[in-house]
């Protein structure tokens, strides 16, 4: 075990410059949360170079080396605070970190001159206790909303731990002079913990915050492939997903599922008429009609080019057909407004209901409503069509 306090203070500086540099090369190369992470490295970089100068201190005694080495390190919480505050958009007040950074350094060097080495430690562990903190609810309450409990637990714990020992060391300093004295470079017993908390919380915060970048990083990857890039929606896979995942769940609870699929119509002569642009509006308008007569727990999901299909949960046939009258008379009365036309646009929908003891199989339950769709088109476009139970279509409209 490492027991000399200059050692382990230089090895908290080499994991510092380390990990500015491993923020910078986010930053810079792989476009990772940019200014969090550019924010990150000057952090590190401070604490970096705050250790150093913390080290060499004690062979120079210059008071202005002192006050810049701790002043360095509250500007390097100052810069994390600041990228937490970028990463989950809830930037700390204007005037928060100037005020505080400044009233610090004027107090410690102050008490550096005067030679308060107490005074100082108070100080600095105070104002650095206070960042931290702050920092600290920031991790919490962003992580919380974006990635839930575990994940903010994890982000939060090394900054509030980080706080707390600031807030220790203050005490010990104010409480245990003797101990903890001005030159945290001599190897009390004291000074030693303090050395290795700094060295572990350093690594511990740094880790916590790539993981921060690193969560997000696969939250995004998760969502472009699980989402539709025109539309928004689910895409294929997600829906069909999505619909195997509850058919199991409310054959469990004795519910019934629906789905409804539905295809555009003529939709490739308005492709030719009008151009793929005025297609892809039409798509999106079309799902934003659709969308407008879902309930929560339903799910919309784009099937194909022109082609969707919306879950239903705990909905019954008659409930489902009647959902969708609702979306095929919302897509058919509101026209799509394309370069000063009026483009009007239609579905054909096909319902298609599973019972809990029918034991349908998702792939089941599609070809159904698909085919039901057909039968739609087959019967003069714009209705809605429900399956039969067995097999074949019944008219419905
Ligand atoms: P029907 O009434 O029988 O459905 O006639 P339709 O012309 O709509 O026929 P179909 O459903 O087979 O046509 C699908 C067309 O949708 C083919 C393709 O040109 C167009 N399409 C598919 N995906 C997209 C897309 O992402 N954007 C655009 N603009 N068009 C698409
Ligand atoms: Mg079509
Ligand atoms: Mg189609």
């Amino acid at each position: 075990m490492l027991t000399n306090s200059s050692i382990l203070l230089e090895a908290a500086s080499a994991s510092c410059a380390l990990a500015a540099i491993m923020f910078w090369s986010g930053a810079r190369f792989m476009k990772l949360s940019a200014r969090a992470t550019l924010n990150w490295a000057v952090a590190n970089a401070l604490f970096s170079v705050g250790t150093l100068l913390t080290v060499r201190r004690a062979d120079s005694g210059q008071i202005p080396l002192y006050v810049l080495a701790d002043a360095l390190e509250l500007i390097g919480f100052v810069f994390v605070h600041r990228g937490l505050g970028i990463f989950f958009q809830s930037p700390p007040p204007k005037l928060e970190h100037p005020l505080v950074i400044g009233i610090a350094a004027l107090s410690m060097a102050y008490a550096y001159s005067t030679g308060h080495a107490t005074i100082r430690l108070a100080i600095y562990c105070v104002v650095a206790s206070w960042i931290l903190g702050r920092a600290g609810l920031v991790a919490l309450k962003g992580a919380r909303q974006e990635f839930g409990w575990p994940a903010a637990s994890a982000s939060a714990l090394p900054i509030i731990a980080a706080c707390i020992a600031e807030l220790l060391r203050g005490a010990i300093g104010v409480f245990e002079p003797a101990s903890a004295t001005s030159d945290s470079l001599r190897d009390t017993t004291v000074n030693l913990w303090m050395d290795w908390a700094n060295l572990i919380l350093s690594l511990a915060l740094n880790i916590s915050l790539a993981g921060l970048v690193v969560a997000r990083l696969v939250a995004r990857i998760r969502d472009l492939t699980l989402t539709d890039p025109l539309t928004g929606v689910m895409n294929r896979r997600a829906v069909e997903d999505f619909l195997a995942r509850q058919m199991a769940e409310q054959r469990r609870h004795g519910s019934p599922v629906s789905v409804v699929y539905l295809d555009l119509d003529h939709f490739k002569a308005l492709n030719d008429l009008y151009g793929h642009a005025a297609g892809d509006a039409a798509i999106n308008h079309a799902v934003d009609k659709v969308r407008t007569q879902l309930r929560a727990g339903d799910a919309l999901g784009r099937h194909g080019g022109e082609e969707f299909l919306v879950v239903m949960l705990n909905t019954d046939a008659q409930g489902a057909q009647a959902a969708a009258e609702r979306m095929r008379s919302a897509v058919a009365t509101a026209p799509l407004v394309w370069q000063e036309r009026l483009l009007r646009l239609s579905a054909s929908f096909g319902v298609a209901t599973a019972s809990a003891s029918e034991g349908l199989t998702p792939e089941e339950l599609l070809h159904r409503a698909d085919k039901a769709m057909y039968a739609a088109k087959e019967s003069g476009r714009n209705r809605v069509v429900v399956a039969a139970r067995a097999s074949g279509a019944e008219g419905a409209r």
